[in-house]
């Protein structure tokens, strides 16, 4: 018999791991203890459901690893000494102007991540460029979404996913490229899954693996790693010389039709030839281009198999060029959705970034950047300009001698970013690295001098977007652990540290760093506007998606607390004659392909026990129970040449360095082809490739060569 705990009080709350944004509610027991959580079934999202992650998320507030108090050392290399927060701020803020005053403004950078709450982000962006004076200031986002932000740039005039998952229940035909769902997205997974069975449309899969999803799909397209822009081009053939396009949308809402139509009807492109380059069956791509421009509501989903990419934002705007060519954009069940990573990925993309201003304002533009000037009472002169680093250009420069000093928030690029032998390097040549996080055994810590405990998310009030654009509310449920402070707290009190001679006022709460962002919103030509929400209406509804005008609440009448579930309704884009870019995308292979040194193709991804690096799962019973272990999955005939066994342990190497795994036997991944989990510490991104998209600067994770060999089994 399973003892009940016994539940005094539910707290409201939203999941903090990944992008589906799942209604959670906290259990607390008499002594106001967590011991349980559950979905909560009002919610629009997830209608009562979590997945493992949500449910056991209750088991890490208090798990070994967490921060107490601040430690300080002098030397990476001496052990930490317990600090008090004024010292350890202050020492932040003595080296950050120190390294300042000697290197110059930019020799300092900032890396925070997509687990924070939105007004986090918010307010450290104005920490960062009001106070600290540069742009060297990145999430961990770039790691994950950089080419979905690109793309939708590129071909819309805007970031933003268009759609919403209550397209899956319109759609007559849905296309996911490297997405897999059941693993990444499980809650997302469950709402696609419900809506196929009622209406059962054919559901296309791309992924070189044959991963969960496309063991559920109706036609799984095993493709060339790196090469969806070929098959893409090869589908848009087929549509143009069928007649199958949606000419009066492309005449009414896209520029460069004639451009794209007389690059996709090249040869190359032909299904006879595309097939060789991309590794999918001509009559395979034929098929799946009629049906996809046949049906008549039709969306592309897409996750990291597209985003970490040297293609990423081109294979991006190549799928809205296949949705626009089909009419498939603004309309129900016809959409371009990427499917974002982290909790709060669309957080940074929507309020803070290297390259952005609040409310997707445009650092590089000038009137842009002196209303945010304005707002926030900097001076003009001082308003850093220069395009910042992202943290894929931050390590390099670091190498180099151009940075110095480094704040990590709630990131760990000793696990996460590729060719981690790398980034070592590049930690041990800082002068001065500062870690906040809410564990203090994350990896990245051994390098750092200072060290600040932060709360976790149910210790903190705030908003989360998710995927679908929903904004949803965090409540405090329970107070800081140890001497842990919320991360909102931290920026402010390091904001006083520094006075440049301006004065920049810092909301005291959350709520006023939310209401300064509701004005910053607001415009005519900005779709991110979410004025017309309160934390009140957001926990009321369950989440509120934007935009949410507060011009036209009246309009919604029994709509009530909806905002507008789709963009781009009307065909107006926001590019400057309000059409929509279709992108020329001539394919050039630059993936680092196979050979016969380096014979087999190295794929990573998530499993459904892991999220970020494991600073958190890796603490949680079940999660680290079922997936404990580094392994590396691999076809049963390759094993067999090599006279390889299930789980025997080899080595597998690549140019940039190697790791030592276990073997699982599976027909899942092709014979010249391996897969490990990413979330593993010193494990698969010893071997990854550095190489960026030149757009997004997302890294190459999915696309790079490896050799296996047997290691001594005593
Ligand atoms: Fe949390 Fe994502 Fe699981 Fe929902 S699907 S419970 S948001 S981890």
């Amino acid at each position: 018999v399973i003892p009940q705990k016994k539940v005094a009080e539910w707290k409201y709350s939203t999941c903090n791991y990944c992008s589906t944004g799942c209604a959670i509610e906290i259990g607390l027991g008499d002594d106001g203890k967590v011991v349980t959580s559950r979905g909560h079934a009002g919610a629009d999202v997830n209608r009562g459901k979590l997945c493992i992650k949500g449910l056991l998320e209750h088991e890490l507030f208090e798990s070994p690893g967490r921060g107490t108090q601040p430690l300080m050392r002098d030397k990476f290399h001496h052990a930490f000494q317990p600090a008090s927060w004024d010292q350890a701020m202050d020492k932040t803020a003595d080296k950050i102007k120190e390294i300042q005053t000697k290197y110059g403004r930019d020799a300092f950078a900032v890396v925070s991540t997509g687990q924070l709450l939105t007004e986090e982000f918010y307010t450290l962006g104005k920490l960062v460029r009001g106070c600290i004076g540069t742009n060297n200031y990145d999430g961990n986002t770039t790691l994950c979404m950089a080419s979905a932000v690109s793309g939708y740039k590129r071909s819309f005039g805007a970031d933003g996913p268009p759609g919403c998952y209550g397209d899956f229940e319109h759609t007559e035909c849905l296309m996911a490229f490297g997405s897999n769902l059941p693993e990444q997205h499980p809650i997302i997974y469950w709402r696609l899954k419900e809506a196929k069975e009622k209406r059962n449309f054919p559901l296309i899969v791309v992924d070189p693996r044959v991963t969960m999803l496309a063991q559920f799909a109706d036609i799984h397209l095993p493709i060339t790693p790196g090469t969806d822009c070929v098959l893409i081009n090869s589908m848009l053939h087929v549509i143009f010389k069928e007649g199958l396009e949606d000419r009066a949308y492309l005449e009414a809402h896209t520029n460069n039709l004639s451009e794209l139509e007389a690059l996709v009807l090249d040869k190359r492109y032909d299904p006879i030839h595309a097939q060789h380059e991309c590794g999918i069956d001509e009559d395979r791509i034929r098929t799946v281009a009629r049906l996809y421009a046949n049906a008549g509501a039709a969306m592309s989903i897409w996750t990291m198999g597209i985003n970490q990419s040297t293609h990423g934002s081109d294979g991006v705007a190549n799928i809205n060029n296949l949705n626009l060519c089909t009419g498939n954009i603004g309309i129900p069940g016809g959409t371009s959705l990427s499917i974002t990573g982290q909790c709060n990925a669309m957080g940074t993309r929507e309020w803070s970034s290297c390259s952005g201003l609040p409310g997707y304002r445009v650092l590089e533009n000038a009137e842009q950047r002196q209303e945010i000037a304005d707002f926030w009472g900097i001076d003009p002169e001082f308003f850093p300009k220069k395009r910042g680093l992202t943290e894929t250009d931050i390590f390099p420069a670091i190498e180099t001698g151009e940075i110095k000093g480094l704040w990590l928030v709630a990131t760990n690029p000793m696990t996460s970013m590729p060719n981690t032998p790398r980034i070592r390097k590049a930690m041990e040549k800082l002068e001065f690295l500062v870690v906040q996080d809410c564990y203090e055994d994350v990896e990245t810590n051994q390098y750092s001098h200072v060290y600040l405990p932060a709360s976790v998310w149910a210790e903190k009030e705030g908003c989360h977007t998710n995927t679908e654009r929903r904004v949803n509310l965090v409540r405090n449920a329970l107070p800081s652990y140890a001497d842990s402070k919320p991360d909102f707290w931290i920026f402010n009190q390091m904001a006083k540290r520094f006075d440049n001679g301006h004065v920049i006022h810092f909301p005291d709460t959350p709520e006023g760093a939310f209401e300064e962002m509701k004005t910053l919103s607001v415009g005519s030509d900005r779709t991110l506007d979410i004025s017309g929400m309160s934390y009140d209406k957001i926990e009321q509804a369950r989440g509120i998606q934007w935009p949410y005008r507060a011009s036209e609440e009246g309009r919604k009448g029994q709509q009530g607390l909806r905002g507008d579930p789709r963009l781009y309704t009307d065909g107006k884009f926001q590019t400057p004659n309000g059409k929509a870019n279709l992108i020329c995308v001539d394919f050039v292979n630059n993936n680092e392909q196979p050979c016969d040194e380096y014979p087999f193709w190295l794929n990573s991804g998530r499993v459904v026990e892991h999220f970020h690096t494991r600073t958190r799962t890796g603490k949680i019973g079940n999660c680290n129970k079922y997936s404990p272990t580094p392994y590396m999955e691999m076809n049963p005939d390759a094993a067999e040449e090599l006279g390889i066994q299930h789980q025997q342990y080899v080595r597998l190497t690549s140019r940039r360095g190697d790791a030592v795994v276990m073997v699982q036997l599976t027909h899942r991944v092709a014979r010249n082809a391996v897969f490990i989990p990413f979330h593993f510490h010193d494990c698969v991104n010893r071997l990854t490739l550095g190489l960026l998209d030149p757009y997004s600067r997302q890294p190459a994770f999915k696309q790079c060569s490896a050799r296996i060999e047997k290691v001594d089994q005593q």
